[in-house]
């Protein structure tokens, strides 16, 4: 009796969570986080802060902001008339085995560099096949710029999203995606998936109507391995959105 007290114990006590194994794939929010040139910057204001009249602490503060800023989801509907909206992905596509896809070298000798169905090829003779529903990270090494629009954008142009150089995906790597492998995500550490001198965002395009969404400016992806982690990228649940900020862990095995 005693042993299967314990075995019952066993299997219902909570997992403990080892912090070491945490990621957090997530910039903060604040007046400096970049957002499109063309996009609202995040506002942030104090409506209450300090000693109430009740001689109690008290604080209270408002925000807004584009959806589509820091580190944010596209929603499907961003790119595709019948996409879900923010609220309708399901929380199933929101939790996924991550893969990360290495494009660093190449994208620092090229900042229009394109991820190609080639360098998923090869990651995948290193790594083995890309596993259905999982989350691809594709990692430009862009994280070293962030805070420096200059830099990270390749223009400061304010309202100006004309002269915009940084890395991206390309349609083949897009079309091979949806075609060949059934991913539920994909994301990258620069401001889009379509690369900076993009003007028809056929990568948003084409993952869009297949209900791929996507997560622009993610942090931290050079702590992440490139397999073995588990992504959980939870998005403010905004009702009809076509994207909105999100909080991004990485579970590491
Ligand atoms: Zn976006």
């Amino acid at each position: 009796m005693r042993w299967l007290v314990l075995a019952l114990l066993c299997s219902c006590a909570p997992a403990q969570i080892d912090d070491s194994k945490l990621v957090d794939l997530t910039y903060d929010f604040d007046s400096k986080t970049l957002f499109w040139p063309t996009a609202k910057p995040f506002q942030w204001k104090k409506d209450a802060w300090g000693m109430s009249p009740g001689g109690y602490w008290y604080t209270m503060a408002s925000f807004s902001a584009s959806e589509h800023q820091g580190t944010h989801i596209d929603a499907p509907i961003h790119f595709a008339q019948d996409g879900a909206t923010t609220e309708a992905i399901p929380l199933k596509q929101l939790v996924s085995p991550a893969v990360v896809v290495d494009i660093t070298a190449q994208s620092a000798a090229n900042r229009d560099y394109r991820l190609t169905p080639a360098d998923l090829r090869a990651w995948e003779k290193a790594n083995g096949r890309i596993p259905d529903g999982a989350a691809l990270l594709v990692r430009a090494g862009w994280g070293r710029f962030w805070g420096d629009r200059k830099a990270y954008f390749g223009s400061d142009k304010a309202g100006d999203a004309s002269g915009l150089h940084f890395p991206g995906v390309s349609k083949e790597a897009a079309e091979w995606l949806v075609k060949e492998r059934r991913i539920d995500a994909i994301g990258i550490d620069t401001a889009s998936i379509d690369y900076g001198p993009s003007r028809d965002f056929i990568a948003h395009r084409v993952l869009a109507a297949k209900g791929i969404y996507n997560l622009e400016n993610v942090a931290n992806l050079d702590k992440l391995p490139a397999t073995g982690a588990t992504l959980i990228a939870l998005p403010m649940k905004i009702k009809g959105g076509t994207g909105g900020p999100v909080r991004i862990v990485a579970i590491l095995r």
